[in-house]
């Protein structure tokens, strides 16, 4: 009961990486690249493991940022010549990459995190992957002139990885949307869809995490405008809830999203999140029983999964081990206290 898991990313060690950026420039290059992607992913292993994490993840280690790890891997992207471009509805600028040409997956994208996480780890494994509708918007499209089709062009190739991140021996395949609680519409219409075709045939348990972004000054500022009620989760759940995707990610900490809307994702696994990942101060065990007591409300006990907000990349490498360790105390504690309620 209450097994804990984190969003995704964890902070890149200052030998693999510069820190506490969202786009992060590597130290070094080819197969010392390569070295210290393995090193960063083991050393993040032990560390939730030691931390009592429940589910692993390989802290997307190997990866520059969380859409453009998988996009470096698909033929038909100009990596070359990126451009600046408003993403999630213009929240904030990023340079991103041009589709020029029909997408085609040049091989494998995570084949060896994947592999050496289950190598070294004998529990569960959480692998993630930029879902088709927050692809399409951190990606300039010079060439399908439809949104709805890229984005399916794009499950198709998360498909195809996704298939052999299973085969890798994967059990939890999450895709990352958080672009779901910027256009609810569209998600609603089209991008829940877009999102089962890339989990096709996925026999692992299947997953998606939408959130209100990492703890980044243009997230925090437009969170600030969101209002008393944070209510875009109501838009989306009922889409997700008739989906096949069995969990749902959700943030709920130190958020203003009603907890009752929970109630919307009967029948699926609810990540709550109980992990704040836009502040340092570290989560008391005590906090984060509360959240916990607070989701049970509107969650089963065998369907509520206690995790982090959104992912912790930009944060200081201490401060992520610290809230690790919070949140596996937090689950101990809630379990003594609602384990027999
Ligand atoms: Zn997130």
């Amino acid at each position: 009961m209450f097994e804990t898991a984190i969003a995704g990313s964890l902070p890149k060690p200052s030998w693999l990486a510069e820190t506490q950026k969202l786009w992060p420039q590597w130290k070094a290059e080819g197969l010392e690249l390569t070295q210290a992607k393995k090193d960063a992913t083991l050393l993040w292993i032990k560390a939730q493991e030691d931390a009592g994490v429940d589910i692993i993840g390989d802290g997307e280690q190997s990866r520059q940022h969380f859409v453009h790890g998988f996009l470096e891997q698909v033929e038909g992207i100009d990596f070359e010549h990126k451009v600046k471009m408003g993403i999630r509805d213009n929240r904030y600028d990023a340079m991103v990459p041009q589709v020029v040409a029909p997408l085609r997956l040049k091989g494998r994208v995570h084949a060896f995190e994947a592999q050496l996480a289950r190598a070294h780890t004998t529990r569960k494994l959480k692998f993630t992957l930029p879902g088709p509708m927050t692809i399409v918007d951190t990606v300039a499209d010079r060439f399908y002139g439809d949104k709805v089709k890229m984005a399916f062009a794009f499950a198709e190739l998360l498909n195809q990885e996704a298939l052999a991140l299973q085969a890798d021996g994967v059990d939890i395949i999450q895709f990352d949307e958080p672009a779901f609680n910027v256009y609810m519409k569209d998600a609603a219409d089209w991008g829940v869809k877009a999102l089962e075709r890339a989990a096709q045939g996925l026999t692992c348990t299947t997953a998606v995490h939408i959130c209100y972004g990492y703890g980044i000054p243009a997230n925090v500022d437009w969170k600030k405008n969101l209002g008393e009620q944070w209510r875009q989760y109501e838009q989306i759940f009922p889409a997700l809830a008739a989906s096949n995707i069995g969990q749902v990610s959700l943030e709920c900490y130190h958020s203003h999203v009603p907890p009752d809307l929970m109630k919307l994702l009967q029948g699926k696994d609810v990540m709550v999140g109980v992990i704040d990942v836009a502040s340092d101060t570290v989560e008391t065990p005590e906090e984060v029983a509360d959240t916990i007591g607070t989701a049970l409300q509107f969650v089963p006990k065998q369907r509520l999964f206690p995790c982090s907000n959104c992912g912790l990349a930009p944060m200081n490498r201490e401060v992520a081990l610290a809230k690790l360790k919070a949140l596996a105390q937090g689950a101990a504690l809630a379990r003594q206290r609602y384990g027999d309620a």
